[in-house]
C-alpha cells in the first residue's frame, strides 16, 4: 500500500500488506479470492491490493448476522436505541483519520470527506431515536377479534453500495436496518472497500452484538452475487447504477425477495427569467460540480428560459472556471478527480460524442490546466455544453462527471416537458420568484425530490428515492425505516 494509506489502515488495525478487508462476526478477516487492485484516482498510482471475499466468507457473514440479529432483538427497543447512540462513541477521535482514508481511496476533497463523517453520526443519531417509537396499530375489524399490527424486522438484510459516497451510503442504510431490528451484511463498492469496514468496527466496539453488522468486500459478480443469492437474505437494498440495479432486482425476483433500488439520475434544474439569477447560478454550479458531478442527485441538465439563456450560461461558465480543481488532500481543493478509469473514460467519451452530435463546449471538456505535477489521475475540468438537443445521448444518459448541459425553453409547459423527458426521475429544481408557478412546476416534475430556489438540500429525516430508472422504494425518514420492516397482523378472538 502507498505509505499514507498503509499508515491509515494500520491505525485502524487493518494491517497493510494484504489488508483485512472484511468485518465479519466482530473480526477483521482478509479475503481469499481474486486480487483486486486500487488505483489512486488523483495520481494514477497503485494504492493497494486486497482479496475478494467470495462465497465462503459470505456464508460466515450471513450466519453471524443471524446470530447477531437474534441477540439484538432479545434486547428491549429502548435498549437498542441506547446502544446505537453509545456505538457512536466508537467513532470519537477517529473522525479525521476516517476522512483521510476516504479522501485517499475515493479521491474526494478532504473537506467533503470530513462533512461525510459528520453525516454518519447524524444518521445513527436520527435512527437511534426511532428504535422505541415504532408503534403498531389496532384495527377496528368488523368481528369480535382484537386485531393489531406490529412492524417486524425482515431478519437479515443485504445491502450493496457504490463508490461515490461510501461512508454516507453505508450509514444511510445500516442505521435504519438496525433500528428496525435487522442484522446486516453490506457489500461496499470494490473500489472503496475500507471505510465501511472501519465504520462497522468502530461502532461495534461498544456494546452492539457481535455479528450484527458485517461488511464483506469484493466484486459485484462474485461477492455481490453471493450476497443477493444467499438464502438467508430476505431483503435487498441497492444503491448504484440502473444496469446493476436491474441485476439485483432480478436476483431478488428469482428468490421472491423484495428490493429497494436507489439508482442514478439526470436531474433538471429549471431557471425562469424571474429567478434571482445570482442564486440560481451559484445553485446550478454547486448542483453539478460538487463531488465532480459524481452524485446521484447532480443537477446535470440546466433548463433556462430563453430570454436569460446567454446571460446564465456565460456567468456559469465563468463560475466553473473559478472552481479550485486539485489534489483531494489539498485543503483548498473544491473539486477532485473522477474516482476511476471507467468513469473517466465514460465522461470523456460522452463529451466527445456530444460534440460530434453538434453540441458546443462553452468551457472545460478536457483536463484542467495548472494541476500539480503528481496529478496524473482522472481529472476533467468543470464542463458546460450548449447547443444540446433532447435526443442526444448527453441529454438522456447519466455522465456521472462534472458535465453540465444547458438547454433553452420558451415557456412553463415546455420547461416541464423537457424536464420530464428522460427515463430517470431522481431529483429536480425550480428557480423562480413567482411562488405560485414554482409550486405548480414542482408538482408536475416526475422526480422523487424537488427543490425550489435551492439545490441538494437533503436530510435523513425526509424520504428520498426515485421514479422510473432512478429506482423504487425510499430511504431516509420513516419511509426509509419502514422498508426494513414487514407489517404483521395479529388476530385475537375475544
Ligand atoms: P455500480 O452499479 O457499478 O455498482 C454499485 C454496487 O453494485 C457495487 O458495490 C458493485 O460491486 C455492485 N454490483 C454490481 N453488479 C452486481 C451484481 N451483479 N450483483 C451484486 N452486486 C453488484 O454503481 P457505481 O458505479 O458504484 O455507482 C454509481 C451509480 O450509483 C450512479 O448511477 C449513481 O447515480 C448511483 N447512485 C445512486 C444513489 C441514490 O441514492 N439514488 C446514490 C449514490 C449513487
Amino acid at each position: 500500500a502507498c505509505d499514507h494509506l498503509a499508515q491509515l489502515l494500520e491505525g485502524f488495525g487493518l494491517a497493510a500488506a494484504t489488508p483485512l478487508s472484511n468485518w465479519i462476526d466482530g473480526e477483521l478477516i482478509a479475503g481469499e479470492g481474486e486480487e483486486i487492485t486500487l488505483i489512486n484516482p488523483a495520481t494514477g498510482e497503485t494504492l493497494v491490493h486486497y482479496r475478494d471475499a467470495g462465497a465462503a466468507l459470505m456464508e460466515r457473514a450471513t450466519q453471524a448476522a443471524q446470530r447477531g440479529q437474534r441477540e439484538w432483538m432479545a434486547l428491549t427497543a429502548s435498549e437498542r436505541g441506547r446502544r446505537m447512540n453509545a456505538a457512536l462513541r466508537g467513532l470519537e477521535g477517529h473522525e479525521e483519520a476516517l476522512a483521510q482514508l476516504e479522501s485517499v481511496v475515493a479521491g474526494k476533497p478532504i473537506r467533503d470527506c470530513r462533512a461525510e463523517v459528520g453525516k454518519v453520526r447524524e444518521m445513527f443519531e436520527y435512527y437511534a431515536g426511532w428504535c422505541d417509537k415504532q408503534h403498531g396499530e389496532v384495527i377496528p375489524v368488523p368481528t369480535s377479534h382484537l386485531n393489531y399490527v406490529r412492524h417486524v424486522p425482515y431478519g437479515v438484510v443485504g445491502q450493496i453500495t457504490p463508490w461515490n459516497a461510501p461512508m454516507f451510503t453505508c450509514a444511510w442504510q445500516l442505521a435504519p436496518a438496525m433500528a428496525a431490528g435487522n442484522g446486516v451484511v453490506l457489500k461496499p463498492s470494490e473500489l472503496t472497500p475500507f471505510s465501511s469496514v472501519v465504520i462497522a468496527k468502530l461502532l461495534e466496539s461498544d456494546g452492539l452484538p457481535k455479528g450484527l453488522i458485517n461488511i464483506v468486500n469484493g466484486l459485484g459478480k462474485t461477492t455481490g452475487a453471493a450476497l443477493t443469492d444467499h438464502p438467508t437474505i430476505s431483503k435487498l437494498v441497492f444503491v448504484g447504477s440502473p444496469q446493476s440495479g436491474r441485476m439485483i432486482a432480478e436476483a431478488g425476483a428469482r428468490r421472491l425477495v423484495p428490493s429497494v433500488l436507489e439508482l442514478g439520475g439526470k436531474s433538471a434544474n429549471i431557471v425562469f427569467a424571474d429567478a434571482k439569477l445570482d442564486e440560481a447560478v451559484a445553485g446550478a454550479q454547486a448542483a453539478i460540480f460538487a463531488a465532480a458531478g459524481q452524485s446521484c442527485v447532480a443537477g446535470s441538465r440546466l433548463l433556462i428560459e430563453r430570454s436569460v439563456f446567454e446571460q446564465v450560461t456565460s456567468r456559469l461558465a465563468r463560475a466553473a472556471e473559478q472552481i479550485a480543481v486539485g489534489l483531494p488532500s489539498d485543503e483548498a481543493t473544491r473539486m477532485g478527480p473522477l474516482q476511476n478509469r471507467r468513469q473517466f473514460e465514460q465522461a470523456t467519451r460522452m463529451i466527445e460524442a456530444a460534440e460530434a452530435a453538434g453540441a458546443r463546449v462553452l468551457t472545460g471538456g478536457k483536463r484542467p490546466e495548472g494541476l500539480p505535477d503528481e496529478a496524473h489521475g482522472y481529472f476533467i475540468a468543470p464542463t458546460v455544453l450548449v447547443d444540446v438537443t433532447p435526443d442526444m445521448e448527453i441529454a438522456q444518459q447519466e455522465v456521472f462527471g462534472p458535465v453540465l448541459i444547458a438547454m433553452a425553453f420558451e415557456n412553463e409547459a415546455e420547461a416541464v416537458q423537457l424536464a420530464n423527458e428522460t427515463r430517470f426521475g431522481l431529483a429536480g429544481a425550480v428557480w423562480s420568484q413567482d411562488v405560485a408557478r414554482a409550486h405548480r412546476v414542482a408538482g408536475q416534475l416526475r422526480a422523487g425530490t424537488v427543490w425550489i430556489n435551492s439545490y441538494k438540500a437533503i436530510s435523513v429525516m425526509s424520504p428520498f428515492g426515485g421514479f422510473g430508472d432512478s429506482g423504487f422504494g425510499r430511504s431516509s425518514g420513516l419511509d426509509g425505516l419502514r422498508e426494513y420492516t414487514v407489517p404483521q397482523s395479529v388476530w385475537v378472538e375475544t
